[in-house]
């Protein structure tokens, strides 16, 4: 039913709902709320909440165009232990959110340790927020060696939060920081950090080749359209060469939108810059659309290195990858190696490079001064 009210000096409508009526409202940009009245258990409230989903999977016609949306889903059921309407809200919002993070699509119904959760997860963007700004994200370098010379050809750069009460690895704050956008000033503040001590380690230790330095792009990084400007930005400030950074990019990013994938590849190629698909072989890639991609490595992931001397099919997964990055003129990394049997394997099979703990874990900028006194010596400049 539709009532018109009068606010101040305007009119305007406000929904009105009878007792025991079911309601819906829009609580603000693409999130809705239904109230549901004389729900006996959850059960109930999840075949509506199937039902919505199943209507909302079936394609809309926008002027010709076919629109599919997805909805996740929070339930919460009211009790005796809420006292206010938005404590409901809360706990469905909640709910929605731990939806969100399992999947598109989906619907979670709220039980009181996802209140506890949440609790910590907003201590945990408070917390990394103020780490932020005291300077408590590092850069930590993991080498990459050659499988031709042996030598430290570059690093990749990835991050860790030093606390007070140790150092924090990025698998526990980085999901934090791409659900709330925090990852964009960390990748920032982490490719400025990595081209300023690339500058410093080149002018120290004169290679050939130069060192390199890798750097991660988030998928929040990849969707911003200043991407390509702030690393022509960082590359100027630094005096770094554009062919000396190497930007690493899951398959997943680069293959899901493969039209703007190529794009945004294209306009970061344009500026020199390298560039590897990381984690190759776990997500998902259009083999057909590989070739087109302006990249020039693919880093083989770590899964399928860490047993391929004993497991057949993990081999043949790594000697399929060779091949298929040699014919298309690409170059590769082989990650995660921790044993001597897998580099000589590597080698034999024709891989170019390796990251794994048989060289070094990620370290510290000093730590990694020292790999490269130990391996470059005789060309440390002072
Ligand atoms: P990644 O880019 O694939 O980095 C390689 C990860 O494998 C690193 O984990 C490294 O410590 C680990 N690793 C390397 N060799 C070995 C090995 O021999 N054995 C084992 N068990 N592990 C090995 P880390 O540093 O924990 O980083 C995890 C992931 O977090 C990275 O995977 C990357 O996707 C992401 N990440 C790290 N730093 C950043 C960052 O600054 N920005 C973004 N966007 N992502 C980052
Ligand atoms: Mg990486
Ligand atoms: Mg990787």
């Amino acid at each position: 039913m539709r009532r018109l009210h009068r606010w101040g000096d305007s009119w305007e409508f406000q929904l009105v709902r009878k007792p025991l009526e079911d309601g819906l409202a829009r609580v603000g940009g693409d999130e809705f709320t239904v109230l549901l009245e004389d729900v006996r258990n959850p059960s109930d409230a999840i075949r509506v909440a199937q039902r919505m989903q199943s209507k909302l999977a079936l394609p809309f016609d926008i002027r010709g165009q076919q629109i599919v949306i997805t909805a996740s889903i929070g339930v919460a059921s009211s009790g005796t232990s809420y006292s206010m309407a938005e404590e409901l809200l809360r706990d469905a919002e909640i709910a929605m959110y731990r939806a969100k993070r399992a999947g598109k699509a989906r619907c979670e119904v709220f039980d009181p340790t996802m209140h506890s959760t949440a609790v910590g997860r907003l201590k945990l963007e408070t917390d990394l927020r103020r780490g932020l700004e005291n300077g408590e994200l590092i850069a930590y370098y993991q080498p990459i060696i050659s499988l031709i010379t042996g030598n430290i050809t570059g690093f990749e750069a990835l991050s860790r939060w030093r606390r007070p009460e140790g150092i924090v690895p990025p698998a526990e704050f980085i999901p934090v920081a791409d659900e709330t956008g925090l990852i964009q000033p960390i990748n920032r503040l982490m490719m400025r950090e990595a081209c300023h001590q690339l500058r410093t380690w080149q002018s120290q230790f004169r290679c050939d080749p130069p060192l390199t330095m890798s750097v991660n792009v988030s998928p929040r990084q990849f969707a911003d359209p200043e991407l390509s400007n702030e690393i022509w930005l960082v590359l100027k400030e630094t005096g770094v060469s554009p062919s000396t950074l190497n930007l690493e990019i899951t398959e997943t990013i680069a293959m899901s939108d493969a039209d703007r994938a190529l794009f945004v590849l294209s306009e970061i190629k344009a500026l020199g810059v390298c560039l590897s698909v990381d984690d190759f072989g776990t997500g998902y890639s259009s083999l057909s659309r590989l070739p087109r991609f302006p990249v020039d490595a693919l880093k083989i992931d770590r899964v399928f290195i860490s047993d391929m001397s004993t497991n057949r099919g993990n081999h043949e997964i790594v000697r399929l990858i060779i091949n298929l990055a040699h014919n298309i003129g690409l170059k590769v990394v082989a990650e995660g190696t921790e044993k001597e049997d897998q580099i000589n394997e590597l080698r034999r099979l024709g891989c170019e490079m390796a990251q794994g703990f048989l060289y070094s874990p990620p370290v510290s900028a000093e730590a990694a001064f020292g790999l490269l006194m130990r391996n470059y010596e005789g060309s440390f400049a002072t």
